[in-house]
């Protein structure tokens, strides 16, 4: 049985006044049936791993370098988020991958980098507009999929996030039908390369403009196992009603 997760990406905001936010959330979820996680930027980690320390909330880092130490002036590493306390890390992220021309096959040295040092690798995937306009959302979707996760994934190291581009941080959600589709194409790929076993242990999040009011609908959608979330995630309240909706789907 996959344990559900809602996964918080705080992207570029968050400075220590946010640790209100956070007290404030762990204060409401002093025990949880689902995984709540905190991705803030690499600079609140260990604050936010210290005030977390008793709580089930983890943290988690957005991104880490393909080494775990060298001459990488200005990078993280896999190994540094799990010393201040990280579980998890975001790889390939879309806004990695337009930003920083992150490919697929960087996305997975990164997460076998990640895997390798103890964490949970969220490997994200998701078409733009214009290849959901022209069709080729699956297509788009399998590649990514079959390029980003390393060999050896398995429930415990990976999780898979659905993003369409086009649906994050905009306010546009795709329909149920088709996060469905998407979904169930990913986990018909994932049991194809991984076995069953494995392929039905591995978590699918949806993300892109997930908030408290639409959440309920998207976590009724088969083989949805959670959410990511970025903008909803950065305040207590609205983060809660997203949790409260997993808590209860
Ligand atoms: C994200 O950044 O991964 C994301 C889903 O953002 P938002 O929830 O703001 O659309």
């Amino acid at each position: 049985m996959r344990k559900k997760l809602a996964a918080g990406n705080w992207k570029m905001n968050g400075t220590s006044n946010a640790m209100t936010e956070v007290t404030d959330l762990a204060a409401r979820f002093p025990e949880s049936n689902v995984d709540i996680l905190i991705c803030p930027p690499a600079t609140a980690l260990s604050q936010l791993s210290g005030i977390l320390e008793q709580s089930p909330i983890a943290t988690g880092g957005q991104d880490c370098h393909v080494a775990l130490s060298g001459a990488h002036t200005g990078d993280i590493s896999a190994e540094m988020l799990k010393d201040v306390g990280a579980g998890y890390v975001i790889l390939g992220h879309s806004e990695r991958r337009d930003s920083y021309n992150e490919v697929s096959e960087t996305v997975r040295a990164k997460a076998r980098t990640a895997i390798s040092a103890g964490l949970t690798a969220i490997v994200c995937l998701g078409e733009s507009h214009v290849q959901r306009e022209a069709n080729n959302t699956l297509d788009i979707i399998g590649g990514q999929l079959a390029g980003s996760v390393p060999d050896g994934a398995t429930g415990a190291n990976l999780v898979v996030a659905y993003e369409p581009v086009w649906a994050i941080g905009t306010g546009l959600v795709p329909s149920l039908e088709q996060i469905a589709e998407v979904h169930a194409f990913i986990r018909t790929r994932l049991i194809r390369r991984f076995g069953e076993v494995t392929g039905i242990d591995i978590r699918i999040l949806y993300g892109g403009s997930v908030k408290a009011a639409n959440a309920t609908g998207i976590f009724a959608v088969a083989d949805v196992d959670g959410a990511l979330v970025g903008g909803a995630s950065l305040k207590a309240d609205d983060f809660a009603g997203i949790i409260n909706a997993l808590q209860q789907a």
